[in-house]
Formats: structure tokens, C-alpha cells, sequence
């Protein structure tokens, strides 16, 4: 199945969910993760119009960002450390993965130093099921994590949430986290006085659960490309 046909396809299965709950299937967008896979590939992914590309290494995206000439955003889905987020600056036009004030106040002073009136939108990882081996901001620490962004980093815009919920081979055990992560949201929303933030939840094999719990933005690996080329 070449890239394009596992787009329409998975295209097709969020319009079902959709369906079952009645959302617009244009609300729902599909970042397309390519680590592990060719420049071609993600090439291939941005001409059949996702809308964008997500990676989750700084080092990895780095290399390949330049074999690819496209318009379509690039997010960063991994972890972030401080002494990569210069580079990560550079290669991408948003940040998934804020879990920490203190990276956050890196953020802030890079763009800020950089000027130009750059504003980099940002979501907050949230670590929903609470495993200690995880990424991610403690749902209890979410609200403290947001009023800092909001207050303190004016080059930074909250934009949304991201999570991912513990591994579980049946989607149905990804629900309660997905449907957290939405309460969160508009907890947030209400609190801070920001329009509705944006939800990045769902991977291959739980998208549609996702969906009906209502994600604008599913993160889409295998489902488009295939097994991974090497292990991350
Ligand atoms: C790899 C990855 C994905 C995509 O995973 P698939 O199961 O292949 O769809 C999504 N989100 C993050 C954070 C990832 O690291």
C-alpha cells in the first residue's frame, strides 16, 4: 500500500468514528510520524497531504528536514532535552512535548533571543496514566504547568495537550485516558481564559477510540508507513 492509500484509508476510518459521535471529520487533523523512515517517505506523506509531519528525535528530524522541500509543519513528538532545544528551534514549527517549566524557560529564551517576532505554539504532555517511567507532566501538575506558560513565556503559545496513555494491546483500555486528557482540556480552557486547546491523542492502533473521545489531532506511525525501519 503505498502512503497516499494508507492516508485515505485511515482518513476513512476517522470519518466512521466520527460518525458514531457525531464530530465533524474536519476537525480531526493527522500528523504523520516518520521516525525510523526514509526522507522519501515523508515526502510521499506530505504530497498526499497530511497535515503534518511528526518526529520524535531533534537529531533524526534534523537530518532529514533538509532532503524534504515542503510547506507542511513539522512537530516535535519526543522528548525534549535542554541542550537540544536550540537545534530543535531550528528544525521544527511546533512543540508537542512541554513537560517542564524549566524547559519551557528554554524555550522562551532562545525564541526570545532570536527575535523576529517569532511565537512558537507549544502543546503540554500530559503523563494521563501516571507511569513513573514516562514523559510528561502529573494531570495534577497541568494547571501550575499552563498559568507558566501563559504568564511567563510570551513566545510561547499554548496551543493544546498531548498524551500518551499506557500501553495496553486493546484500545478500549486507552478510553479513560483519552476522555481525561479531553476534561483536562476544558478544565484548562475555563481556567485560563484560552480559547479551546487542542488534543494530540491517538497512535495506529487506538485513533478511532481517540476520536469518538475527541482528538483534533491523531499521530499516525504504522498506520501510514508500515513497521519501522530500525528501532527506536
Ligand atoms: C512513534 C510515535 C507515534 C506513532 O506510533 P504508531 O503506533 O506507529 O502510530 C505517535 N506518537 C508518538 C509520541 C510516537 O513516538
Amino acid at each position: 500500500m503505498s502512503v497516499a492509500e494508507a492516508l485515505a484509508a485511515a482518513r476513512e476510518r476517522i470519518t466512521r468514528a466520527c460518525g458514531r459521535v457525531g464530530r465533524d471529520p474536519a476537525t480531526v487533523r493527522i500528523v504523520a510520524v516518520s521516525k525510523t523512515q526514509p526522507a522519501e517517505a515523508v515526502v510521499e506523506a506530505s504530497g498526499a497531504g497530511v497535515d503534518a509531519i511528526g518526529e520524535n528525535r531533534v537529531q533524526e528530524a534534523a537530518t532529514k528536514r533538509p532532503l524534504v522541500a515542503t510547506t507542511t509543519p513539522w512537530h516535535l513528538v519526543g522528548p525534549l532535552q535542554r541542550n537540544k532545544a536550540r537545534l530543535a528551534l531550528e528544525v521544527f514549527d511546533l512543540v508537542e512535548t512541554v513537560d517542564r517549566p524549566e524547559l519551557a524557560d528554554r524555550l522562551e529564551m532562545l525564541v526570545a533571543a532570536d527575535g523576529g517576532g517569532r511565537v512558537l505554539p507549544v502543546f503540554i504532555e500530559v503523563n494521563v496514566g501516571g507511569e513513573p517511567t514516562k514523559s510528561g507532566v502529573p494531570l495534577t501538575g497541568a494547571h501550575a504547568l499552563a498559568e507558566h506558560l501563559v504568564d511567563t513565556c510570551p513566545h510561547l503559545r499554548l496551543l493544546g495537550l498531548m498524551t500518551v496513555p499506557p500501553w495496553n494491546s486493546d484500545p478500549e483500555f486507552a478510553r479513560p485516558h483519552f476522555a481525561a486528557l479531553r476534561r483536562l482540556g476544558s478544565d484548562l480552557t475555563s481556567h485560563l481564559g484560552v480559547s479551546g486547546l487542542e488534543l494530540s491523542m491517538g497512535m495506529s492502533e487506538d485513533f478511532e477510540v481517540a476520536v469518538e473521545e475527541g482528538a483534533s489531532w491523531v499521530r499516525l506511525g504504522r498506520a501510514l508507513f508500515g513497521e519501522r525501519r530500525t528501532t527506536t
